[in-house]
């Protein structure tokens, strides 16, 4: 899993840092960053992914 967040589309909602949290986190900015690509198990990157409200991560 290699997780890319469009930081553009994201609207900072939280929920992938709350599902994968040590993949994803909170920037400065309010948008969400990857952190570790490989920090979780990959269902749970997935389901950050899927849960992202604006569609902002991709996955390679
Ligand atoms: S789930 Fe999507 S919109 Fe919410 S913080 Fe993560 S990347 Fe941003």
């Amino acid at each position: 899993m290699n997780p890319i967040v469009d930081k553009e589309k994201c609207i900072g909602c939280g929920t992938c840092v709350a599902l994968a949290s040590n993949t994803f986190k909170m920037d400065d900015d309010g948008k969400a960053i990857v952190i570790d690509p490989k920090g979780d198990d990959d269902d749970m990157i997935q389901m950050g992914c899927d849960s992202c409200p604006t569609q902002a991560i991709t996955l390679e």
